[in-house]
């Protein structure tokens, strides 16, 4: 069961506080890094979630940074899905000149992962299931970034309209101070174009484009039908 009263606390809430710009901030970074590495590129671990959402992140990113990807999304529900969109960023890496980028993978474990997710399963998409997921990629993947010697870790998931890029440069901003050899970069990739560049990097290599976000909540959601 849905806490509505709870729901409509948190999204008045929500819109009354915290206006910040994370495009400015991204760009205020930006002029700190010229300055701070003059004598080589800062390494960045990438979270990334798909191919399509990756496009045009990478197309910024990498005009910065030395960046390796990490592909560690056991939210996406079934197993094949899962490749499926794999195999579609290694498609936009190759077909794009940017196959040199290494990517990182994880073990899938989509049940480990749902155990933690089903306590907000009938939860609305966008809400306590959906920062609970973000969080839990971002940090295992925050963790890989400390451990390996990264100057900076950012995602690719504020491209999307459908994510909340305020909750995730927040959590980006806390686990910075879990993780304080790791600076956040800050982000907000559907700002200044950055849907249109995507939309537009996506016809151009073909990318297949998934119609759900990818938690088996999610797929029922957009495909009620098919729910026994
Ligand atoms: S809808 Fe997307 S972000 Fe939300 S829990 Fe499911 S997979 Fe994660």
């Amino acid at each position: 069961m849905i806490d509505e009263e709870a729901y409509r606390k948190y999204l008045e809430s929500f819109h009354a506080s915290n206006k910040t710009n994370y495009w400015l901030e991204s760009q205020k970074e930006l002029k700190k890094i010229q300055e701070k590495y003059t004598d080589r590129r800062p390494r960045l671990l990438l979270h990334v979630c798909c191919g399509p959402c990756a496009a045009w992140p990478l197309e910024f990113l990498q005009e910065h940074f030395d960046v390796t990807i990490m592909y560690n999304n056991s939210n996406i529900w079934p197993q094949s899905e899962y490749s499926k969109r794999l195999d579609t960023l290694k498609q936009l890496l190759e077909l794009s000149g940017m196959n040199s980028i290494p990517i990182i993978t994880t073990p899938y474990d989509n049940d480990a992962y749902n155990e933690k997710l089903a306590p907000y399963a009938e939860d609305p998409e966008g809400w306590t299931r959906c920062f609970l997921c973000y969080r839990l990629r971002m940090d295992e993947a925050y963790a890989y970034a400390e451990a390996n010697g990264f100057d900076y870790f950012t995602t690719v998931m504020t491209i999307s309209r459908q994510k909340n890029s305020r909750k995730l440069n927040e959590i980006g901003l806390e686990l910075q101070e879990k993780y304080p050899a790791v600076r956040w970069f800050p982000c907000d990739f559907k700002k200044k174009g950055g849907q249109v560049r995507r939309d537009e990097l996506v016809s151009q290599y073909c990318l297949y484009c998934q119609d759900y976000c990818g938690c088996i909540y999610s797929y029922y959601a957009r495909h009620p039908e098919q729910k026994r």
